[in-house]
């Protein structure tokens, strides 16, 4: 409960934002309308706490975070600050009095969708996090003016609409153009003698004004609230007549289009690399303005910027930010005055590199044209960096030219920005102890033998205020009412469910509550897909982005087996089954694409087959994104957890699924190996090869899928199936690049890249495991409770607890009103 807050004076505050803002009366307004009006009165809660915590902060002189991120996939924002201000029973009774449901009105927010997925998922738990356990942050990106595509699917094809997620606005955001910084892309250095040493000058560059807008990160009962601060871009000085006058005509457009393009789209890749002139343009546009920003309030309050690393943490996540290390030197050298020496010591101490894959696809590498193109001066400093650090591995390995070629920082005509952000970073960290190690064994190898000390493990995590407390509300009050409401800033404490694991009445209560909430998204499926599904059905999902590695391909081979196996014998005995997918793919992934027609395509042959009495079915839900994530965790029994060994760094679906009582049906990879250990192995579903067996198979070019069709002819029927036109009537080619990706009769060195036909027995036998166990009503309740009560470890706040105690070194900071 919240001790200052008084419904009476709520409610007038909403009832006059919506006169004030649309010239109405509450009765007249619609949901849309009481939406925004019942925001602005949250946020009105919400600013006095955000001044007093910045107040604290400056008091404190209190060292801060500062997460540099491409990427926040926040989700809605009314819900949780409602949760986190604990206000909620309030807030309803409110709206109930006044004829509105609650439900409703979150459900008129747009998704913040600045984000892919896990990547930007995780930057916004972090957040959560921060501000609950009273740790000063601030979360730095780019406004996309469109954030992640909207998915419809149209004849079982994805189509990508526009997400116009800013069109009525955001009632929470603050444009700050107080604190507006200039961007400066292209022309040339010119280096100037200065007393005893040269001087660098960009000139004949555009610019951009980048304008931050701040939204508020509101920490769980505490008083806290951090900054999320995104940057949009501004022409800087649109058609001056100087410019006229000077001729620069051309220079003032193009200065106006850069700025207009700059923040528009998000890209839609995950795990995947562009090189795209556009996003090299991104990266150092945020970039450079929340390093100016982060510098020059450190100044105000400081006057030696040699300890700025005593105030001052960059986390990067991923490579996208990596400009930041060149983009510090920059400031240290040419605007503060320092020798290269001095700002390469407080660079190397301010900034910490946290890498998210190992895949090949996904590393980034800028052309040195492109790089040195756009970036005049960064690529000097860039360019020296790479020079000291040949010296440094010329110095270690005398004569060994193979290590430079494994990891200079501009080598072959590419800037690499793993390489730059590992040598210019104190901290280089995997996100789950499996990856942690194949970085420090295989992929960067080299740079663990050189600079051990930087390698650390910070395993992923999830917060349990969105993805238990917001979105399975029923799970979280019963939990609540067995163990008291400890778990919701100390989730560890949930493991006091465990003594009630094999209670007859609270198996029963338990698993009620998984109906309910399996009816829930039964009810969501109905209105958004228009299928019928049975809520006494097990229900099977997979949702994350669509992927090679993460093989929904895999998944919907064993449903057309399963399918085969039904029509060979009706009356075989299964649990009803129902897969659930949900997953985009990037635009331009024509494979990825092609799966989701091929999902689509078994859906509407087996959904329609009476034949077999509804023992499958097959859902593709439209456009996955935070919002429906929550409703889909909740009603889930099963969760797919089915990539490749070694190729999921973490995953943190995983970990909401388990939160929520679901079984994992899973590869030993990522964070799955680490919630199998705590689980316990007999309370999951494990299969398939191991990260060391996939990663010999890779190095020994020794695996021949074909080998397996031949001699499996349950497996050919299937892939036969794929060619033969039965999921495809009107054209029996259209699944023949699927086909071919797993057999390449051609060209077998790439065929089955991520050895699904490999696995596919053993994924087949798990299945059937489940289908066992489900039977027996007891056991299953005991092992989702215990998936519930053994999930301690996948907090966010533990995962930020460890940031905070080995790299950013923060201090609690107490807000009183
Ligand atoms: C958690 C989450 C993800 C990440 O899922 P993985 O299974 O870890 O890949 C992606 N998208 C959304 C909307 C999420 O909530």
């Amino acid at each position: 409960m919240n001790q200052g807050f008084d419904k009476e004076t709520f409610k007038k505050s909403v009832i006059y934002n919506v006169k004030n803002l649309f010239r109405k009366t509450i009765d007249e307004a619609s949901p849309e309308q009481v939406f925004q009006a019942v925001a602005y009165a949250v946020k009105d809660v919400i600013i006095d706490e955000w001044i007093a915590t910045h107040k604290e902060y400056e008091k404190q002189d209190a060292k801060t975070v500062y997460y540099l991120s491409m990427e926040f996939l926040m989700g809605r924002a009314l819900g949780n600050n409602i949760i986190n201000i604990c206000a909620q029973k309030e807030i309803k009774e409110v709206l109930d009095e006044m004829g509105f449901d609650l439900n409703v009105i979150e459900d008129q927010e747009p998704d913040a969708a600045l984000g892919n997925g896990g990547l930007g998922r995780l930057a916004a738990c972090f957040l959560d996090s921060l501000s609950t356990l009273g740790y000063p942050a601030y979360g730095c990106g780019i406004r996309y003016r469109y954030g992640m595509f909207k998915q419809k699917i149209e004849n079982g094809y994805q189509v990508e609409v526009p997400d116009n997620w800013l069109k009525d606005g955001n009632p929470f955001e603050v444009r700050r153009s107080e604190y507006a910084m200039e961007v400066k892309f292209g022309g040339y250095v010119d280096t100037e003698w200065e007393g005893h040493n040269n001087h660098f000058v960009q000139k004949g560059y555009q610019s951009v004004m980048a304008v931050p807008y701040d939204l508020p990160i509101v920490g769980y009962g505490n008083n806290v609230v951090n900054t999320l601060r995104i940057w949009d871009a501004q022409p800087i000085n649109t058609f001056s007549l100087e410019a006229f006058d000077k001729g620069d005509y051309q220079k003032a457009v193009e200065q106006e289009n850069l700025a207009k393009n700059l923040v528009e789209v998000l890209y839609p890749n995950d795990n995947h690399y562009a090189g795209k002139e556009l996003r090299l343009k991104q990266q150092y546009f945020f970039i450079s303005a929340s390093v100016q920003r982060a510098v020059k309030k450190y100044l105000e309050k400081h006057d030696d910027i040699r300890k700025l690393h005593e105030k001052v943490v960059f986390q990067l996540n991923d490579t996208h930010p990596t400009v930041a290390v060149a983009e510090l030197m920059r400031i240290l050298i040419d605007e503060q005055g320092l020798s290269w020496d001095e700002a390469w010591e407080v660079t190397t101490k301010t900034c910490a590199y946290t890498n998210h894959t190992i895949m090949a696809e996904a590393l980034e590498k800028w052309p040195i044209e492109l790089f040195s193109r756009l970036l005049p001066r960064i690529y000097q400093i860039v360019e020296e960096i790479n020079r000291r650090f040949i010296n440094e591995i010329q110095k270690r390995y005398p004569g060994d030219n193979e290590k430079i070629k494994k990891m200079a920082v501009v080598y072959d005509g590419q800037v690499k920005m793993a390489h730059m952000a590992i040598v210019g970073s104190f901290s280089v960290n995997g996100v789950a102890r499996l990856h942690t190690e194949i970085l420090k064994h295989q992929e960067l190898k080299d740079f663990y033998e050189m600079m051990p000390e930087k390698f650390n493990n910070k395993t992923n995590g999830i917060t349990q205020r969105r993805f238990l407390l917001h979105g399975n509300p029923l799970l979280a009050d019963w939990v609540t009412d067995k163990i008291g409401n400890e778990w919701i800033t100390n989730l560890p404490h949930i493991e006091r469910l465990a003594v009630f694991a094999d209670d007859p009445k609270c198996q029963q209560e338990f698993m009620n509550i998984k109906y309910q909430n399996k009816l829930r998204l039964a009810k969501y499926i109905k209105e958004h897909n228009g299928v019928e599904v049975d809520p006494r059905s097990i229900f099977d999902v997979q949702v994350k982005r669509l992927h090679e590695y993460k093989r929904q391909l895999m998944n919907i081979l064993h449903v057309m087996y399963l399918y085969n196996q039904l029509k060979n014998d009706p009356n075989m005995d299964m649990v009803p089954r129902t897969f659930i997918f949900g997953a985009k793919a990037a635009a331009g992934y024509r494979i990825a694409k092609k799966t989701i027609k091929l999902i689509n395509a078994v859906a509407d042959v087996v959904n329609s087959d009476k034949s077999i009495n509804g023992k499958i079915k097959v859902v593709f839900i439209e456009d996955y994104r935070v919002s429906n994530a929550e409703i889909i965790f909740a009603a889930a029994d099963v969760s797919e957890q089915i990539s490749t060994a070694s190729k999921e760094a973490s995953g943190t679906g995983n970990m909401k699924f388990m939160l929520n009582g679901a079984l994992t049906l899973g590869t030993m990879d990522g964070a799955n190996v680490e919630i199998v250990e705590e689980v316990g192995e007999e309370y999951a579903f494990i299969f398939g090869m191991s990260s060391d067996e996939v990663i010999s198979h890779e190095k020994n070019r020794d695996y021949n899928p074909m080998t397996i069709f031949n001699e499996d002819q349950d497996i050919r029927r299937v892939l036969m199936q794929l060619i033969n036109g039965l999921y495809s009537p009107e054209d029996s080619e259209l699944f023949r690049d699927i086909y071919n990706s797993l057999l390449n009769t051609k060209n077998s060195d790439r065929a089955d890249t991520y050895f699904i036909l490999k696995d596919f027995r053993s994924y087949a036998e798990a299945h059937k495991r489940i289908d066992k166990a489900y039977r027996d009503e007891k056991w299953w309740a005991k092992a989702a409770m215990l998936n519930v009560a053994h999930s301690g470890k996948f907090t966010s706040d533990r995962t930020i607890e460890e940031y905070v105690k080995d790299i950013w070194k923060l201090e609690k900071v107490k807000v009183e009103l």
